[in-house]
């Protein structure tokens, strides 16, 4: 590679691996015990006649940076302040659980910087490597001016092209972003925006709240207007996704247009007064009202219908330990096992039977133990009971 170098780092053992992304987790189970952070910069970049060499240190600062505490003094203050030291970088969004943990690991490329309006936008490559090979873990860009101090301060990629390259929308409490080429629904985005201000309040009494909502057509310029040009594991089929940020109310969205009250749900479900800690709680509420990958909850059971009967080996009774397993990429068991459990109370009892069911479920054993509460169906029985469920909701 026609790279110089500029910084070197010690050697770092890895840890806390639990808390990384499930990603970065397969790349380093293929990888070495040991890894080096090295920051390059492009052979053109350190020419004479470009100076910029306070732009490439307040960024090798940054990546080389222990933790958020000490990255964020290279962060512009505004973004710090506003979102918290934890949350500044917004590319914490695509990347689980934060950009540090993510590039701790890897070497970074600096492969241009660019002049765009008052900011120099800087473009890393981020990849680890073995046995003379190199994986790719993603192209990011990242941009940086100087605060009133004359000191070079870094900036999300995010709100910059959301306010140069995108339309913007609002209906009611919703902000919508979306690519210049698309047609807005307005007829749409009313009802989403009717979603918050009349379902979520009279089923569980949310207030409404104001959300940023930002969708695209493709996952692949979600990612763009984040700063993120590539990321490992966008192969495959286009599907509808969905992200929601519950700390600054933002949600991200492609393939599902103007409405996809699911992640909207995600932003408000957070009452007190009903405590959805178990995740088959959150998702299934969220799939009953509003789909999964774009598709209504009814798609997904004929679907789980047709699987379980090819799959008589699987155990209902533990439905929960097919959690982060998937009938194929579109469909995943939390989403719709979860989902069919709220519409089987939902039939049952209407939403009282559901929040009473809701309340307090933390974890596996008081989910089972609410479901025989509520429907009267024991744990061992489930097995029986979900697939001739699953079959009846499939032929309605
Ligand atoms: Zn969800």
């Amino acid at each position: 590679m026609n790279t110089q170098r500029i910084k070197y780092m010690s050697y770092r053992t890895l840890r806390e691996i639990s808390t990384i992304s499930l990603i970065l987790i397969s790349v380093l189970f293929n990888t070495t015990q040991t890894t080096a952070q090295n920051v390059y910069a492009n052979f053109d970049i350190t020419t004479s006649w470009l100076d910029f060499e306070e732009v490439i240190d307040v960024w090798t600062k940054y990546v080389q940076s222990e933790d958020d505490s000490i990255a964020s003094q290279y962060w512009n203050k505004n973004e710090v302040e506003k979102y918290g030291y934890l949350a500044y970088n917004l590319n914490k969004l695509a990347l689980s659980p934060n950009f540090l943990e993510m590039v701790k690991w890897g070497n970074v490329q600096i492969m241009s910087i660019r002049k765009i309006d008052e900011y120099y936008k800087i473009k890393s490559h981020i990849y680890w490597e073995r046995n003379d090979s190199i994986r790719t873990m993603m192209y990011i860009n990242v941009y940086t001016k100087k605060d009133q101090n004359g000191d070079y301060k870094l900036y999300n990629a995010f709100p910059i092209n959301l306010k140069k390259y995108w339309n913007k929308e609002t209906v009611g409490y919703i902000h919508f972003y979306f690519p210049k080429y698309h047609q807005f629904d307005k007829v749409k985005a009313i009802k989403q925006n009717n979603f918050i201000t009349t379902t979520l309040p009279e089923i569980f009494g949310t207030k409404p709240d104001t959300v940023h909502y930002v969708f695209a057509d493709t996952q692949k310029e979600m990612l763009e207007v984040t700063g993120i040009d590539f990321l490992v594991g966008g192969s495959g089929t286009e599907k509808p996704t969905g992200k929601a940020s519950k700390s600054n109310n933002y949600v991200h969205c492609s393939g599902v247009g103007e409405y996809y009250p699911h992640e909207l749900f995600h932003i408000f479900e957070q009452s007190k007064k009903y405590n959805y800690r178990h995740s088959w709680i959150s998702e299934g509420i969220a799939t009953f009202l509003g789909g999964s990958r774009g598709k209504p909850l009814a798609w997904h059971i004929k679907k789980a219908n047709l699987y379980f009967k090819n799959h008589l080996e699987i155990n209902l009774s533990e439905m929960i330990n097919l959690r982060n397993k998937h009938i194929d990429e579109y469909t995943g068991f939390t989403y719709v096992l979860g989902g069919t459990i709220i519409q089987l109370i939902h039939e049952k009892g209407g939403w009282d039977l559901v929040k009473e069911f809701i309340t307090n479920k933390g974890n596996n054993d008081e989910y089972y133990k609410g479901i025989e509460d509520v429907l009267g169906v024991p744990q061992k029985e489930l097995n029986t009971y979900i697939r001739n469920e699953l079959n009846r909701l499939s032929t309605k």
